[in-house]
């Protein structure tokens, strides 16, 4: 899938294979090469030594399954549950314990967070295969009240192997269940599949039949507002923003992650503004340099909507440097790598600014090819709060959050635009719309 959105799958069927960005002015490889080394080395020492690394280092990303339960961060039954009493089964021990052979890293990280993974004797003669991730545990997992990790894992592959994004797929599939199981669709409609919760082997045919365009498959394969639309279902009741299906951290656990989803560039996106993740691990990093201070999760004020602005434009910044977001030391640190790389005075005023001018011309460029305040929505079932679980009876005052947030960027609430003003203090004023 090369990410979220199909990108891969349109690149792919255009045969496109990279691309060439070709500049003409000089880039220094390392213009201080002295000082960029002491500060990676200062970098590493920080980040090898938080907890947060030593947790991805010995289990990866499915250690946030039962983090997530305990604060009602992990969706549900398709968002409609806090609380799951098997959580316990898809956990990252039970992960390690039955199926991790050994690490895996991305190319040069020095994490390593990557788990490979061996199933014994499974039914598609699968041999070592990559290990699911967190999203992909919550997807193929709670959101469908399946507690078979096997079943997870091996759902895992087949979307690696037919180019799924495992958010994508498992949400598409966990609507489905959810529409069979409200009583919205018959079998009939399903090409017969009993989808009733948890059965994990109606959820493998499912991708295999998304993956080839079979039946029902040929609908779910154009994704859950196509589903939704096929089957009268309104769009309060679909888990999409943008028409892209939503990751799977739970808006009623830290408020301010609606205005993240709501305003990233490309739909629903967790990794496009961390503020859940920065607030709840703010023992460990300090982003005070960015203006960011601890912050009860459930707070409905102007300083959430300004934390989830700043984490908009600083990961932003961190998408343009190709830099993983969960490698994490406090901004100062990362303002004193690329001024020692590129040889630029990078301050955190300016990491500041240039987060802020890439994340508003994103929005210009989405503003342009259509994009209104109307975009600008959580769905319902996103909304509505759970009758159990760590967040019982909660969820964000989004429409609040929402007016802080238009007034903070200077964004004009009726059109979605960035005003003229804010264009020229972030010198982008030839870009007005
Ligand atoms: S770059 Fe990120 S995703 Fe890849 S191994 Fe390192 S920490 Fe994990």
């Amino acid at each position: 899938s090369a990410g979220r959105t199909g990108m891969g799958a349109v690149m792919g069927s255009k045969n496109l294979k990279a691309i060439v960005v070709k500049g003409n002015s000089f880039v220094p490889i390392i213009a201080r090469a002295e000082k960029f080394k002491k500060s990676v080395k200062k970098t590493l020492n920080f980040i090898l030594n938080t907890t947060t690394t030593k947790v991805l280092r010995e289990f990866g990303t499915s250690a946030t399954v039962k983090a997530a339960h305990a604060v009602g961060d992990l969706p549900i039954k398709y968002w409609t549950k806090g609380k799951w009493n098997d959580v316990d089964d898809v956990s990252a021990e039970k992960l390690k314990e039955n199926f991790v052979i050994k690490r895996k890293s991305c190319y040069g990280c020095s994490i390593g967070c990557g788990k490979i993974i061996e199933v014994k004797n499974n039914d598609y003669n699968f041999s070592e295969w990559e290990g699911p991730e967190y999203e992909t545990i919550a997807g193929f997992g709670s959101m469908l009240l399946n507690n078979d990790l096997e079943a997870i894992s091996i759902a895992n592959n087949l979307c690696n192997d037919y180019g799924f994004d495992t958010i994508s797929g498992s949400s598409v599939i966990a609507f489905l269940y959810y529409l069979y199981n409200n009583g919205h669709i018959e079998k009939d409609q399903i090409d017969g599949l009993d989808l009733e919760w948890g059965n994990s082997e109606a959820m493998l045919t499912l991708i295999r039949k998304m993956a080839f365009r079979e039946g029902i498959g040929d609908l779910l394969a154009e994704g859950s507002n196509a589903v939704g639309k096929e089957f009268n279902i309104p769009s309060s009741k679909i888990a999409t923003i943008n028409n892209l299906e939503a990751p799977y951290h739970d808006i009623r656990s830290c408020y301010g992650l609606s205005l993240t989803y709501a305003f990233a560039p490309r739909g629903a996106c967790h990794t496009s503004g961390d503020v859940f993740k920065v607030l709840r691990r703010s023992n460990e990093v300090d982003y005070s340099s960015l203006g960011i201070k601890k912050l009860d999760m459930f707070a409905n004020n102007k300083k959430m909507a300004k934390y989830s602005a700043l984490l908009h434009d600083y990961r932003a910044l961190y998408s343009s440097l190709i830099t993983c977001f969960f490698i994490n030391p406090p901004p100062e640190y990362m303002a004193e790598l690329i001024t020692t790389l590129l040889g630029i005075e990078f301050d955190i005023k300016k990491l500041k600014l240039t987060g802020e001018r890439i994340f508003n011309i994103k929005r210009l460029f989405n503003i342009k090819m259509g994009l209104n305040s109307d975009n600008d929505q959580i769905p319902e079932i996103l909304l509505t709060p759970t009758k159990e679980g760590a967040v019982k009876e909660k969820t964000p005052d989004f429409d609040k959050l929402k007016s802080y947030y238009y007034k903070i960027r200077k964004w004009d609430p009726s059109t979605g635009k960035p005003h003229v003003q804010k264009l020229a203090e972030l010198g982008l004023e030839n870009l007005e719309l």
